[in-house]
């Protein structure tokens, strides 16, 4: 069963940016104010060392990653309350991007867990490899990584993000997508909030994002400049 999910427009910015760049979200609502936005959220998740000075403007804060203690001997590493306390209520985990550096999906699995002990949404990202989709095993391997990245947890957003169209310019058909989400939906059932991610742009987002159980995009070179962001949020369904 499809229900009207309140669509997500989220913007990683992965290793990009430095203070200067704190002050993002208010060009951000300068260009597409809030009052005009009412019917989406607007995440930004920044490099930690933005976090916590980020601009208001209107949009929601949210980790890249996180730990899966509270605190502890862990160099390098933050914890969801640390991300909590700089500002976020969203914290991305199994990035393809940290899928590749080592996180499995048990991993992945307590980093949500993690999250959800903070008082924060986590974004569960899930995508085939090249090589799987031509094996026809697409549905098959997203399926499996849902199964075992997902916590018992009540809310939750899912990024499903082929790895081969993150960061290519190689966008999923929206037939691949819509047949994919609807997939993913059956799995996971109504009120959870579907992101498609790769390669989404100005030009391709309207296409996904009206696709019935596409409720937002995971943005990553897209979501650097505010103009193509706010151009990819305006294309979200108004209902
Ligand atoms: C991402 O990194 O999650 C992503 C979707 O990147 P891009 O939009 O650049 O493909």
């Amino acid at each position: 069963m499809t229900q009207t999910l309140r669509p997500l427009i989220a913007a990683n910015w992965k290793m990009h940016g430095d203070l200067s760049w704190a002050s993002k979200p208010t060009d951000f609502d300068r260009v597409y104010p809030a009052a005009e936005r009412q019917h989406l959220d607007v995440l930004i998740c920044p490099p930690a060392t933005i976090l916590a000075s980020l601009a208001d403007g209107g949009v929601l804060k949210g980790g890249q990653d996180c730990h899966a203690a509270v605190s502890g001997a862990h160099t390098g590493d933050m914890s969801s309350e640390m991300l909590k306390d700089a500002g976020a209520s969203y914290v991305i985990v199994g990035h393809s991007e940290r899928r590749a550096g080592g996180d499995t999906c048990a991993d992945v699995n307590a980093k949500a867990e993690a999250v959800t002990r903070a008082g924060l949404v986590p974004i569960i990202c899930v995508g085939e490899t090249e090589d799987q989709r031509d094996a026809g095993n697409a549905q098959a391997v997203v399926s499996k990584q849902i199964t075992d990245s997902v916590p018992d947890i009540a809310d939750y957003v899912i990024a499903y993000e082929p790895v081969w169209a993150i960061g290519t310019g190689k966008t999923a058909t929206p037939e691949d997508v819509d047949e994919m989400h609807n997939a993913i939906r059956a799995q996971v059932g109504a009120g959870v909030r579907l992101l498609y991610g790769g390669s989404v742009k100005p030009a391709n987002a309207k296409d996904l994002l009206s696709l019935a159980n596409v409720n937002g995009a995971l943005i990553g070179g897209a979501g650097l400049e505010m103009d193509s962001l706010a151009d990819i949020a305006r294309a979200a369904p108004k209902a």
